[in-house]
């Protein structure tokens, strides 16, 4: 048993985690980090990265044909193997040692082994052999544990075998025939992937196919999906699983169908990675989602910090956001905060401050790279009416704008912007179509800029560019 003190210690060594200790370290303090698995999470090896690399062929493709003279130089279909070893180094082979070598060059100590809370500002970490270590922060200590697959009770369903999202990113075997269940984001997207790949995909979705976007841009997903051969069973939900023999595996439904397909991927949501944190050391139920003040610390039941404040949770594990470039803002600002507060410098957590993550209640962006790309920020009109905001929207057909019309022979999508028109600003934006992801940021700059619609009428998008579809949706909102 050795013990050691930092600064700051970090547990879980995730895209937010890394960013976490940078600030610490850039602000002149030291940081410890601890990890459990490999250094830069889910993100880097089976979620953000080698997901976009498995749908990057196929989108390009589809850029192909959709111009003629670049369509009669396609000569073949797409080269699986080719797209599997273009993933593979996307995520790195599964090696972090690039990454370990950036936190060694930046000045962050790495401590390999699980982390757990044993007291206030201590963390004892146990590694693959045995080897108990206890940490002791000085100022605070941050979790960024993040998250894991959800998988539902559903009879029989473990004994199946499935795939969660880490097995479907990282298969080094096309399935025949894949059945997933879910329809959010990761079902959607692995949907859109391996029906690209040449599988026989059945997507079952209980809740909706994509039922946090505005349901118009969910439409174009299900009719493309339907349209490449995938199964789309809307509403539908499993009574029982079970994986015969010869591997087929069998969804059954009430109604007496079954589905039958060589892997199952389960894609129905995330818990946090709190089950064995320590939780019961700061009076917090184990396996619990952590809520957070707008600084990011802790809060107990009654809406306290925990302690005296020491205690920080960032990223998908306090579940504000969970996608990668809101957990790295959140980063930036529980880093430099923690800085501020040990240092004795002046803390901005009002509204927009520099020390508040303020953006994850009005601004979240988020592109989701199914077969046409949908990217939104913002609220959408059921979230906007749910927060009690009076927004109008205002829709445009994409596929009139000439940009658009430019990029894709039969281009076709749409956009909607969200008016709250007492304040005269935009407050959500959706745009779903081929190649639509760029747009969302400019969207983001209105939303958290809180751009007067009158001084967005002098941002004047380039032509022809499918950008212009801003001007186009303010001339119909009656500019
Ligand atoms: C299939 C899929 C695709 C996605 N695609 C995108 C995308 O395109 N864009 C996007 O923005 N987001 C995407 N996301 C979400 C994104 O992956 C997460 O938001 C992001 O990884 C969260 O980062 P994090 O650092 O909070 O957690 P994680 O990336 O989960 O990292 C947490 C780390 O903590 C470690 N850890 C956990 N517990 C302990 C412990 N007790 N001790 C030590 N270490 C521990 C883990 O091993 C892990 O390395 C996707 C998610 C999935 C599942």
């Amino acid at each position: 048993m050795s013990a050691s003190e930092y600064d700051v210690i970090i547990i879980g060594a995730g895209p937010v985690g890394e960013n976490v200790a940078d600030r610490i370290v850039q602000g002149g303090l030291t940081a410890a980090i601890v990890e459990s698995e490999l250094v830069g999470g889910e993100c880097s090896y089976w979620a953000c990265m080698p997901t976009k690399a498995l749908l990057r062929d196929a989108a390009a493709l589809r850029a192909a044909r959709s111009v003629p003279g670049a369509a009669a130089a396609i000569t073949g279909t797409l080269d699986v193997a080719a797209v599997l070893a273009r993933r593979d180094r996307f995520a790195s082979n599964w090696s972090d040692d690039g990454q370990v070598a950036w936190l060694n060059s930046a000045g962050i100590t790495l401590v390999r082994g699980h982390g757990r809370i044993t007291g206030p500002r201590t963390v004892t970490t146990t590694d693959a052999d045995g080897q108990v270590t206890t940490l002791t922060a000085r100022h605070a200590v941050v979790v960024s544990t993040g998250t894991s697959a959800a998988v539902p009770r559903i009879p029989g369903l473990t004994d199946s075998r499935p795939w969660t999202s880490r097995e479907a990113v990282a298969a080094d075997h096309l399935p025949d025939r894949l059945t997933i269940i879910g329809g959010g984001v990761v079902g959607t997207e692995m949907a859109t992937a391996y029906s690209a790949l040449g599988a026989s995909v059945t997507l079952i979705a209980r809740d909706g196919v994509l039922p946090n976007v505005e349901p118009y841009a969910a439409e174009y997903v299900i009719s493309s999906l339907i349209e490449s051969g995938a199964r789309v069973m809307l509403g539908a939900s499993p009574t029982r699983v079970r994986r015969d023999s010869d591997g087929t595996v069998h969804v059954e439904f009430d109604d007496g169908q079954t589905v039958v397909s060589d892997e199952l991927l389960v894609a129905t949501g995330r818990k946090p990675n709190t089950a064995d944190l320590g939780l019961e050391h700061v009076g917090l139920p184990a396996s619990s989602w952590l809520t957070v003040d707008d600084t990011l610390r802790v809060l107990d039941a009654s809406g306290s910090p925990i302690g005296d404040g020491w205690l920080y949770a960032v990223g998908d594990v306090n579940r504000r956001a969970l996608l990668t470039h809101q957990g790295k803002y959140q980063a930036r600002a529980a880093g430099d905060v923690i800085v501020a507060r040990a240092t004795g410098a002046a803390v901005d957590a009002s509204a927009w401050g520099r020390h508040a993550a303020t953006a994850d209640e009005r601004a979240v962006p988020q592109v989701i790279f199914t077969d046409p790309e949908i990217a939104a920020v913002g609220h959408t009109s059921a979230s906007a009416a749910k927060a009690g905001l009076r927004a109008r929207s205002v829709e445009y057909d994409l596929g009139a704008v000439a940009g658009a019309a430019l990029y894709a022979d039969d281009y076709t999508g749409r956009a909607s912007i969200l008016i709250d028109d007492d304040a005269n600003t935009i407050v959500g934006f959706t745009a779903v179509g081929p190649d639509v992801t760029e747009l969302v940021h400019a969207a983001t700059i209105a939303i958290a800029g809180e751009v007067p619609l009158d001084r967005l009428w002098h941002a004047v998008p380039a032509y022809p560019t499918i950008s212009e579809v801003w001007l186009r949706l303010l001339e119909t909102a009656g500019r």
